[in-house]
């Protein structure tokens, strides 16, 4: 490994798509029985599509190369040209996908400040756009659980049903960017198989906390599968013996979803342990695997991670003075334990 240091390994906090294939997750992958994709014949991909949709409830899935794709194909199959997307104002879909909805859709977006990136349903009626030859149409709705930005926060279930009726009321779409959904039903306890009523379409990461090394899947209908199939075509998301890595997508189904608590745990002490650091100014409670804190104005984020560095230890800033952890399969206790004794240095 090149990340390899003298004595002990780099502890990698930056994000949860870090994470490396363990030998199991490998041995699936190359026991694959792939076909051709493209032209619907590997079984691997279908079968990772199918058990996908079945746990939430949806009839359908695809199998894309990212989140960010299925993200973009599902507002583009939802809206049209002179359409309205109505979402949070740091949501991934906006913020963080190169201004794709303004590429690839032709539609304009109503953003909304969520608490921690959650909005609720009062906001999101609030928005919707009258019919007058001025603005454009408000045609879709999309969601962020759990919220990146927001530092991992999770939708408490009601608000999430208050939203999905107001939308349908009004004939909106509803899309999820579920990129961490696992870690929200771990949190929260809530049922996959419930989210398909609240959802037109959902979009779930393979390559974050779930530790598969690439993939993404859209979830719907039959019907707007099939139409979302020509839109992956078009973006060349269009994949051949994709078997091996849809194999990794199902062994992460199977196997690393109820281990997500512990990162969860481990994010929880970080926070704990962040709150006693006298360059902590402020931490937002972990609800998942994220630990997003802003440190004091003597202590700017690019100084702070130098440091971390010196030690081993990688993590993102999110500003001038904000950071985030992020806890996953490759951050055990052992670890854990060298993160903590490093901050509590940094105070020295
Ligand atoms: C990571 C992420 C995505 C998709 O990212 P890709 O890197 O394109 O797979 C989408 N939404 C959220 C909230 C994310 O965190």
């Amino acid at each position: 490994m090149s990340t390899e240091r003298s004595s002990s390994p780099i502890v990698d906090l930056r994000s949860d798509t870090v994470t490396r294939p363990a030998p199991a997750m490998l041995a699936a992958m190359s026991a694959a029985v792939v076909g051709d994709d493209v032209y619907d014949e590997d079984p691997t991909v279908r079968r990772l599509e199918e058990v996908a949709a079945a746990r939430f409830g949806l009839e359908a899935g695809l199998f894309c190369p990212s989140g960010t794709m299925t993200n973009q194909i599902a507002i583009k199959a939802h809206t049209e040209p002179l359409s309205e997307v109505i979402c949070e104002q740091n949501s991934h879909v906006y913020l963080w996908e190169v201004g794709g909805i303004a590429f690839h859709s032709n539609a304009s977006v109503a953003l909304l400040p969520g608490n921690r990136g959650r909005l609720t349903a009062a906001q999101v009626e609030a928005a919707i756009r009258p019919e007058n030859l001025h603005y454009p149409t408000t045609r879709l709705v999309c969601l962020e659980n759990t919220h990146n930005r927001g530092g991992g926060s999770c939708y408490a279930w009601d608000e999430m049903v208050a939203i999905s009726d107001a939308a349908k009321q009004y004939g909106l779409a509803r899309h999820l960017d579920g990129a961490r959904i696992f870690n929200a039903l771990i949190a929260t306890g809530q049922r996959s198989e419930d989210y398909g009523q609240l959802f037109d379409s959902i979009s779930v990461c393979l390559s974050k906390g779930l530790g598969a090394p690439v993939g993404s899947l859209l979830l719907g209908s039959a019907d707007f599968i099939r139409k979302t199939k020509r839109i992956r075509k078009v973006m060349g998301g269009g994949m051949r013996q994709a078997g091996y890595i849809a194999a990794a997508g199902l062994y992460a189904l199977e196997n690393n979803i109820e281990r997500l608590v512990d990162d969860h745990r481990r994010a929880a002490r970080l926070a704990e342990v962040l709150h006693q650091q006298p360059y902590v100014a402020e931490v937002l409670a972990p609800e998942t695997n994220l630990v997003i804190f802003r440190l004091h104005d003597n202590q700017p984020a690019v100084d702070f991670l130098a440091k971390l560095e010196q030690q081993g230890i990688r993590a993102s800033s999110f500003g001038p003075q904000w950071i985030r952890f992020v806890t996953h399969l490759d951050v055990d206790d052992e670890m854990l334990a060298r993160v903590e004794e490093a901050l509590c240095s940094i105070a020295e």
